[in-house]
């Protein structure tokens, strides 16, 4: 049984319960893991706040060092977490390669940049005194993570919050803690120190972190309802909240758009981890005069998708994480096809006996989608894509705002004019412009609406893991 790290040590719950994790492909039972709660994350948010009285101590490039070697340690162990990965998630093995690299590299990029942030001297107007602006670690952070991306969207948090000087309590999803614990213990083993960050499994530890004084913010990856809800929850103790919520972002092709480039990152955009991706193609607007030709490259590429098992190298595409996502996606498609909508390829589940046991979808393409059915009202976790008819610009942009959400967006065209004007327009936190919907380590990333706020990526959340103190000197003897 795999058991939580909390405190240096290999811990169950307090409570002594547990619960089983299972192969979305199979069926079958990965390991048990402990169901952990209150009690547990009390001892380690208290395990973290000590560990951070000496890791906030020490120098900002003693942390970049040792970031760097826990980081080396965990990249050399990529192949052996991602089949775990790919065990509990569903991903292809190719996906869970990516991501369990990308974990590691997060962590050194931040490491990186532990020692390259710095304050502000200031002139006062009494030449007797000076002013500083300092930056100092919050102290003790909480991490809340979903299935989808368990092991980035983990490090997405640990990293710039270690490298500024906090210790973690990280709460992956119930569904996919064993990838995370490994990538948590091959840090450790690299130097990592004990206690900095700490790991809590269970279905009742969210609510605990949220709501745990000895925790100074939270930053949640999520759904948006669970967002509104942690706000709430944090709400009585002011604690500072980054909410990386629910998207359906929208991606616009015009008639002057490279077909082949945009065929294939809308395919990527939109199908990649099985569709169950924040940053995801999920409305599709495309000009009259490239409807018919986009519409066949997407078409070829659909195909090429065969679903499989993760670990099978032929897959190239995993089963949905979870039945009650593939009945979602499944219900919000039949919506669309009450109301008119025609399903162009795809739809429906795929048919054979190594698909019995798991929850595979096709890949699928809906046309005549009506405006106010739940492919375009409502975000699609999952690899279905409703594609609109659109004149020209103004109405791309018009239907692509008309949404609750404002995660990403993209546009496909050669026209600078157009995709400056969709740059300055379009309601997202981010927006590429003939370019593949990828986030970037550089960037800072984050949604508007009802996306959340905050960022993470870049200096900018490192800076958010951090408190400004201005201090005064008066230069008296
Ligand atoms: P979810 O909201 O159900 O759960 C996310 C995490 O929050 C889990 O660890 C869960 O246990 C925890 N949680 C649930 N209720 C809580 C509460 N009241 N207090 C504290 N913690 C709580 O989301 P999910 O189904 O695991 O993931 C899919 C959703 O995440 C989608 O909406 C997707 O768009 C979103 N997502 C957003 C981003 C982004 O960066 N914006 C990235 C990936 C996924």
């Amino acid at each position: 049984m795999a058991t939580m790290i909390i405190e240096g040590e290999r811990v169950e719950a307090a409570s002594g319960r547990t619960y089983e994790v299972h192969n979305p492909a199979t069926g079958e039972v990965v390991d048990s893991v402990p169901d952990g709660g209150p009690e547990d994350v009390e001892r380690a948010a208290r395990a973290a706040a000590e560990a951070q009285k000496t890791w906030g101590r020490l120098s900002a490039g003693e942390r970049r060092q040792i970031l760097h070697r826990a980081a080396a340690h965990m990249l050399g162990k990529v192949d052996e977490i991602a089949e775990m990965l790919t065990k509990e998630q569903g991903k292809t093995i190719l996906e869970s390669r990516i991501e369990a690299r990308r974990f590691g590299e997060n962590i050194a990029w931040y490491g990186d940049l532990a020692d390259k942030i710095h304050g502000d001297y200031v002139n006062l107007p009494d030449p007797q005194s000076f002013g500083l602006v300092l930056r100092r670690p919050i102290g003790v952070t909480g991490a809340i993570v979903p299935w989808n991306f368990p092991l980035t969207l983990a490090a997405n948090k640990i990293a710039p919050s270690i490298a500024a000087g906090n210790c973690v309590v990280l709460k992956p999803a119930s569904t996919t803690p064993l990838s995370t614990l490994r990538c948590v213990e091959a840090l450790i083993e690299g130097g990592l120190p004990e206690g900095v960050v700490n790991v809590v499994l269970g279905h009742r530890a969210g609510e605990a972190i949220v709501t745990n004084p000895i925790i100074g913010k939270v930053a949640l990856t999520g759904s948006t309802p669970t967002g509104k809800q942690v706000m709430a929850q944090a709400a009585p103790y002011l604690k500072k909240v980054t909410l990386e919520l629910g998207g359906s972002d929208p991606c616009i092709v015009l008639d002057d758009a490279n077909l082949e480039a945009a065929a294939k990152a809308i395919s990527t955009g939109r199908f990649f981890n099985c569709g169950q991706a924040c940053l995801a193609i999920k409305r599709l607007y495309v000009q009259e005069g490239v409807y018919d030709r986009l519409l066949e490259l997407l078409v070829e590429r659909a195909r090429k998708l065969k679903p499989g098992n993760g670990l099978d190298p032929a897959s190239r595409m995993g089963p949905m994480h979870s039945e009650t996502q593939r009945a979602e996606v499944e219900a919000q498609v039949q919506d669309a096809l009450e109301r008119g909508a025609r399903v162009v390829y795809g739809g429906g589940r795929p048919q054979g006996p190594e698909y019995e046991r798991g929850w595979f979808l096709n890949p699928t393409i809906l046309v005549d989608v009506p405006q106010d059915s739940r492919m375009l009202t409502e975000e699609v976790f999952g690899p279905a894509l409703p594609v609109v008819r659109i004149k020209d610009l103004d109405q791309g942009l018009e239907l692509a705002n008309r949404s609750s959400f404002g995660l990403g967006s993209s546009i496909w065209t050669s026209s600078m004019r157009s995709a400056h004007r969709a740059v300055l327009e379009l309601e997202a936190g981010y927006t590429w412009v003939n370019a593949l919907q990828v986030a970037h380590d550089e960037l800072p990333f984050g949604g508007t609406k009802e996306s959340g706020f905050g960022k993470e990526h870049g200096i900018e959340a490192f800076l958010q893991y951090t408190e400004q103190k201005s201090v005064v000197y008066g230069l008296v003897d």
